[in-house]
């Protein structure tokens, strides 16, 4: 039999349909696939195969009744951000040890209800701050990719974005079908850029944030990380939806998006802001850059020069607004309630243990940064300013849309870095999302898809920024690249 675990999600799909194999097979190439990968790549910290199979089993039971539900039997996987019930979820933080939830979180609980099947949980960066996969409890996650330098393969271990990047990198290696993802400031089209993977960040309000571990719930949406336009579109469906729990969930209906990846861009205004063209942007990124201006107008869309004038204020505004929120989301690991505790000599004493063994160095750093800018002298001048500026950003983008449709950008300045390159520079890190977190902060909907290689071989997105709850658009636009990008091919298994 062929290796199952290259089909696309979509195929998949298909192949179950029309009993080319079984639900329980798919699993079980899948198990032993991440079996070989994981100890190289670090992309699971927890799989849960017998509960897969059990999975599997139901699914195998509904597919000969003519019974599938839309994602019968498709393995994937789920960040570990997101509660499952009675399993582990850690947010890949040691102050979540061991803790195992009462509930699961919506989204998992739609795809599973949807027929899903769940290899297991994925790595990320602690409590989803940051953007290489380094600050996990678990260790960072090895891009499946890597670089040429002098026509030879460079054995530099690269990150493979963050912060979720055991999800995009367990997609790139084909160890699921498909990953859920979280995106407070670019954790999902980051991660995908990194890894030639397609990753959607859905209108904030669009997924229920319920039963997701909270960082700064403000920014916060879920989304997939998939191999395909199409196979993000039938995955966000599923995910997406109306949910009572979360009180910023909207209640609207979701598109059919898998309908709408075919239907082309003519006659679609694509905007070209022009402060995205940032001082030190290397010619491979403006190159790429141009090559998508280029493939939307030859299938047809016109394109514009835009202007969206504080783009430069939003990277120093998030960094106000997340960790003042993350600073308030935190404060309730205590020792008492969840995970770890380390008793001290009284009660405060045990919270501070706690949080001082608990929270790793990137997230103790937030949580002093949000404290400091919601406290009461600096409220104003720092958090409320924030705020302000946000609102302005949010403008920018009004008035863009009385002129284009949708807006054109690359999704990350540089490709895949190497391990330890960042790390130690809080600001060269923060650059990463530099053209994602607007995107976040006026709560639009942004999808990153693979638009080509680097000079050393590594793979290069292209971002889309649609109007609110106008996902459909943007799968539109982004099949259009990814027809012109061509087959984008796939990392060699130089871990099997
Ligand atoms: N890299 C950004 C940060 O560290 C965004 C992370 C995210 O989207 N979760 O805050």
């Amino acid at each position: 039999m062929t290796d199952l675990t290259k089909l696309t999600l979509a195929e998949a799909r298909d192949g179950l349909v029309a009993k080319k194999f079984s639900a329980t097979e798919l699993t079980q190439a899948f198990i032993k696939a991440i079996d070989a990968a994981n100890p190289h790549l670090n992309a699971y910290v927890l799989t849960t195969p017998e509960h897969a199979l059990a999975q599997a089993k139901t699914s195998d039971e509904r597919l000969a009744k003519g019974e599938a539900r839309p994602l019968e039997g498709l393995p994937i996987g789920n960040k570990d951000l997101f509660c499952t019930y009675g399993i582990r979820t850690t947010a890949c933080s040691r102050i979540l040890d061991d803790f195992k939830p009462r509930y699961e979180a919506t989204v998992g609980q739609n795809l599973w209800d949807a027929g899903a099947v769940m290899l297991g949980k994925l790595n990320n960066d602690e409590f989803a701050m940051g953007s290489s996969n380094e600050t996990s409890a678990f260790g960072p996650v090895v891009n499946p990719w890597r670089r040429t330098r002098g026509g030879k393969v460079d054995n530099t271990k690269l990150v493979p974005g963050g912060s979720s990047g055991g999800s995009s990198a367990a997609v790139s290696a084909n160890l699921c079908l498909g990953a859920t993802a979280t995106d407070t400031g670019g954790s999902i089209r980051q991660p995908a850029a990194l890894t030639g993977t397609v990753g959607i960040k859905p209108t904030y309000g669009r997924c229920s944030r319920w039963g997701i571990v909270a960082f700064a719930s403000s920014l916060d949406q879920a989304g997939p990380i998939a191999k395909t336009v199409r196979d993000s579109a039938i995955m966000l469906r599923h995910m997406a939806g109306y949910d009572p729990k979360d009180s910023t969930c909207v209640d609207m209906p979701v598109p059919n998006y898998e309908a709408e990846v075919a239907r082309g861009v003519k006659g679609l205004r694509v905007g070209v802001p022009k402060e995205y063209r940032v001082d030190g942007m290397s010619a491979e990124v403006d190159a790429l850059w141009q090559k998508g201006i280029a493939w939307l107008k030859d299938a047809g869309a016109t394109i514009h020069d835009i202007s969206l004038p504080h783009t430069k204020y939003a990277l120093p505004a998030y960094y106000i607004v997340a960790p003042a929120e993350c600073s308030s989301n935190l404060a309730r690991y205590d020792g008492v309630r969840y995970g770890l505790r380390v008793p001290g000599k009284d009660l405060i004493d045990t919270y501070e243990a706690t949080r001082e063994a608990g929270f790793g160095k990137e997230v103790k750093r937030r949580v002093l940064i949000g404290t400091y800018v919601l406290s009461a002298g600096y409220y104003d001048a720092y958090y409320l300013k924030a705020q302000k500026v946000r609102t302005l950003i949010k403008r920018d983008f009004d008035n863009a849309w009385s002129d284009v449709d949708v807006v054109l950008t690359p999704t990350t300045p540089s490709p895949a870095f190497g391990f330890g390159e960042k790390a130690g520079d809080p600001i060269a890190m923060y650059l990463e999302d530099i053209f994602t977190v607007t995107v976040n902060m006026a709560g639009l909907p942004g999808i990153s898809v693979p638009a080509g290689l680097s000079g050393e071989g590594t793979p290069m997105g292209l971002q889309l920024i649609g109007k609110p709850f106008d996902e459909g658009t943007l799968f539109r636009a982004a099949q259009v690249i990814e027809n012109a990008a061509g087959r984008f091919p796939v990392p060699e298994r130089w871990w099997a």
